[in-house]
């Protein structure tokens, strides 16, 4: 199957099985797991991710809007489904028509959900967003005890739990530690929840109903001292096209950025910055081939991407290149990749173009 491939992803659902497994027993027995699957699941594969975790025992889903709701429930999801971001009233209908929750941060979108709901006669899902300290979504303290009465009395609104977010919780202790004091304010009488992946891990007090992983359930840990219990799901792999010899000298690629200290042997690989590979990975970073590190050279092109391999003797042509994932006994992470590209594994996953075949396996 892979054979037919230029560049492809392989996603170990078993792997993903066992981080579900490692975040639960991070947490007291009898929280509830808000698996987000958001943007096609951290560039995983929505649908077969969604499906993986929900026949493991993961309880609810968040997602960030109504769309990635409407293709869950298409798929046969019956779990709670969480919009984590603001849904717009061009959206409510949908979210209405699938009982997918919406998540509250104002008395105006409480108002507005409220009438669409009349509209169509039917009940909207809701959770309230408590503002922490994030200052992207949620209420101050007045406005959501504003919301909260007004959901209570409406006959159109059904309250199905509150939450907030942690702004810093893999960087800043004392300023999470304040985030989870505040959120006190949620009421304990249903579900509750603030942890992400770097919550989880951490194992920070509090009571809460739920936790919400994402980053932690593909494998990676937003620290590197927990990275051991985790298992990275996808591995991103393509092939070679060329190999050739470079005499001393010579320049590499747009730019001619790199010029070869001496003679090398250099590949050319079938993947670019239109496949999800990080345009600042110029001259930075490497892929691995035959379980060797191979160093990119030059700037990364649309499709293509050239890296040395003179370490290597037998390379050749239709060669795997494996740019995330195990080749021999190296492994390279979606957080190795982001710290040399200067950015964060979150970013790594879901700049993967949507177009990649996925093979799950
Ligand atoms: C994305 C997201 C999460 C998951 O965060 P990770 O750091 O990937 O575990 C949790 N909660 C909300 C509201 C989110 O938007």
């Amino acid at each position: 199957m892979s054979a037919s491939h230029r560049v492809w992803c392989v996603v170990s659902l078993s792997a993903l099985r066992s981080n579900l497994r490692a975040l639960r027993s991070c947490c007291p027995r009898g929280t509830r797991i808000l698996a987000v699957v958001k943007d096609n699941a951290y560039g995983h594969g929505l649908i077969p991710v969604a499906r993986a975790l929900a026949q493991a025992g993961c309880e609810e889903f968040g997602v960030a809007c109504a769309s990635e709701g409407e293709e869950l429930r298409g798929a046969g999801i019956r779990n709670p489904i969480l919009l984590l971001g603001s849904t717009l009233n061009s959206e409510f209908p949908v979210a209405l028509q699938h009982r997918l929750t919406v998540t509250l941060s104002s008395m105006a979108e409480a108002r507005e959900l409220a009438r669409a709901a009349t509209q169509v006669r039917r009940t909207a899902l809701v959770q309230i967003k408590l503002n922490t300290g994030m200052n992207r979504l949620g209420a101050r303290p007045a406005e959501f005890q504003q919301i909260l009465s007004y959901v209570a009395l409406h006959p159109r609104l059904d309250m199905v739990g509150t939450f907030t977010h942690l702004a810093s919780a893999d960087s800043n202790l004392s300023f999470t530690r304040r985030q989870i004091d505040e959120a006190t304010v949620l009421p304990a009488s249903m579900a509750r929840h603030w942890a992400n992946s770097a919550a989880i891990l951490q194992r920070l007090p509090g009571s809460r109903t739920h936790v919400r992983p994402g980053l932690g359930l593909y494998g990676i840990s937003p620290f590197p001292r927990h990275s051991s219990k985790l298992r990275p799901v996808l591995s991103w792999k393509s092939r070679i096209l060329l190999v050739r010899d470079l005499p001393r000298g010579e320049t590499i690629s747009y730019g001619g950025t790199f010029r070869a200290p001496r003679k090398m042997k250099v590949a050319t690989v079938a993947t670019g910055y239109a496949h999800g590979l990080p345009r600042s990975l110029s001259n930075r970073g490497h892929a691995l081939i035959h379980g060797c590190r191979c160093p990119i050279l030059g700037r990364v092109t649309m499709d293509m991407t050239l890296v040395d391999v003179s370490q290597l003797s037998r390379v050749k042509r239709n060669d795997e290149v494996v740019w995330l994932g195990r080749s021999g006994k190296r492994m390279q992470t979606a957080a190795d990749m982001a710290r040399d590209a200067g950015t964060i594994p979150w970013e790594i996953f879901t700049r993967l173009s949507p177009n990649l075949p996925r093979i799950f396996a």
